[in-house]
Order: structure tokens, then C-alpha cells, then sequence
């Protein structure tokens, strides 16, 4: 079970949902696993709980992943550690179903601020530690996108939507940029997964409702998008940078 030592992974928002079963599959590949929730600890408690019940490695830290300073703390607290070689940038929200005109400038601006600047922010914190050009070992970096960013999520969240087009446009850039600094950056756009992130937009049986629409003809688990992120923070993709992979059942 423990293939590598002292590796760290970082994942934003894994008390609950994707990043909770990416966390728990990051420990069973041998990962010292962040487990960085916002405030349900309870939550980020009982994953701790499980990662350590199957003999992995982890610790909890509080951090709202949209403010500077909570960001450095949270990876002065991965320090401790060992050596940061995966983060994977899940945390994200949005808010209830409407349309744009509805939509504040308040609301847009939290929209991005805790979905892409934490994107953003712990990129930059992860470079640090990560870069062969400044002493680090590289590393891969995972952003959990959405197929929001091709739908555009009309009459929905198309706040949502902008933000997971920006992250795909990170994914992008930053991958490009850290090629030859030991550092891949790749995104996964799942779609209809079953999480409590559809309560926060109003309709927590929204993926049974359009289920229908989706090829697959169902919705997807949290195990199935964590497959994807986790091949992709391993070597085993040591080919694929700046790729955007669907897991949306078809969409
Ligand atoms: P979820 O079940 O609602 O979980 C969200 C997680 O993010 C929780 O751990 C939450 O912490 C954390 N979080 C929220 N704001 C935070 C902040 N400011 N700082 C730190 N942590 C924060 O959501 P999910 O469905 O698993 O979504 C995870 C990612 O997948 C998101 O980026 C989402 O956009 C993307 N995604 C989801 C779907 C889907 O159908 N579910 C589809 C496409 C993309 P607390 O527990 O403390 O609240």
C-alpha cells in the first residue's frame, strides 16, 4: 500500500463529495492526504477517520481556499508533512438556479473568488514547492472543472458555468507554462455527479430529473470522477498536460 513515501497531496474541499473520495483513494495509492474543508469539520473528520482506518496517512486543516492568507497556511500546514507532489484544486460552489439578469455582482464576484482565485492561489503556492527550476521535484496538478464550461449552464448558473471556463483556460495556460519545470496540469469536467452540491442550487434531485438527457443515462459517483483525477495526478499519465478530460457520462 505505501508505494510513496512521504508524498503529499493536497485536495481543496475534501470533507465531502469528489474531493472526500479523491482524498481517500489518493491514501490508498499511498499519499499523505490534506484533507482542507471550509466548515463542516464533522465531515472532513469521518474522511480522516476512514484514511486511517485503512492505514493512510493525512491531517484536517481549515481553509477558506479563496483567501490569501488562509491559502499559505494551508500549505505551511502540508509542509509538515513532506514533499508537496500532488494538488488537486476541487473546491467549489455555486449558488441557486436563475437567470443571468438575476444574477448580483456580489454573488458573481464569490462564484469566482472560490472557484478559480483558489485555483489560482494554490497553483501558485504548489509552483513554489513543486518546480524543478526552484529546487522542488515537480509534481501534477488536477482542477475538478465542470461540463458547465461547454454547456455554459443557462437559466441555471452561468456564473458557475464562467468560472469553470476560466479554470479550463488555468488548466491551459498553467500547463504550458510549468512543462519544463517538472510540473503537469490537467482538468476533469465532470457532469451530473451525485454530490450535495445540487442542494445549494436549489434542486438536490436535479441529476435524477435530467439523467435522461445524458447519453449514459444516469448520473455519475464521486468514485467514477476520482478515477480520473487520481490517474491523472499519477505517473501513469506522465504524457498528458494541459488536457481537459470529460467525465460526464456522454455530454
Ligand atoms: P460538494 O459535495 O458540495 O463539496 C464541496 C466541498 O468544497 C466541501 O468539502 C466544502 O467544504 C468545500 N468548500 C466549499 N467552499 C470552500 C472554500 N471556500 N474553501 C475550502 N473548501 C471549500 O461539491 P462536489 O459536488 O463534490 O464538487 C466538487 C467540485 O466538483 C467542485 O469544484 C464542483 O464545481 C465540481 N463539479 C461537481 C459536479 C457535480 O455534479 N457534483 C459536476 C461538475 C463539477 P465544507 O464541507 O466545509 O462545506
Amino acid at each position: 500500500m505505501t508505494k510513496i513515501m512521504n508524498k503529499v497531496a493536497v485536495v481543496t474541499g475534501s470533507s465531502r463529495g469528489i474531493g472526500a473520495a479523491t482524498a481517500k483513494m489518493l491514501a490508498v495509492e499511498g499519499y499523505a492526504v490534506v484533507i482542507n474543508y471550509l466548515t463542516n469539520k464533522e465531515a472532513a473528520t469521518s474522511v480522516q477517520r476512514d484514511i486511517e482506518n485503512k492505514g493512510g496517512r493525512c491531517m484536517i486543516v481549515q481553509a477558506d481556499v479563496a483567501s490569501e492568507n488562509d491559502v499559505t497556511c494551508l500549505f505551511q500546514r502540508a509542509d509538515e508533512m513532506g514533499t508537496l507532489a500532488v494538488l488537486v484544486n476541487n473546491a467549489g460552489i455555486l449558488d441557486k438556479q436563475t437567470r443571468l439578469t438575476d444574477i448580483s455582482a456580489e454573488r458573481f464576484q464569490r462564484i469566482m473568488q472560490t472557484n478559480v482565485l483558489s485555483c489560482f492561489l494554490c497553483t501558485k503556492e504548489a509552483v513554489k514547492r513543486m518546480s524543478t527550476k526552484q529546487g522542488g521535484q515537480g509534481g501534477t496538478i488536477v482542477n475538478v472543472s465542470s461540463a458547465a464550461a461547454k454547456t455554459g449552464a443557462p437559466n441555471e448558473y452561468v456564473d458557475y458555468a464562467a468560472s469553470k471556463g476560466a479554470m479550463d483556460s488555468l488548466t491551459r495556460g498553467a500547463a504550458l507554462e510549468l512543462a519544463d519545470e517538472g510540473i503537469r496540469v490537467n482538468a476533469v469536467r465532470p457532469g451530473l455527479i451525485e454530490t450535495d452540491m445540487h442542494r445549494l442550487g436549489g434542486e438536490p434531485d436535479r441529476v435524477n430529473r435530467l439523467k435522461g438527457v445524458l447519453p449514459l443515462k444516469r448520473g455519475g459517483t464521486t468514485e467514477e470522477v476520482a478515477e480520473g483525477i487520481v490517474w491523472l495526478a499519477s505517473e501513469k499519465s506522465a504524457f498528458v498536460t494541459g488536457s481537459l478530460l470529460d467525465i460526464a457520462g456522454g455530454l
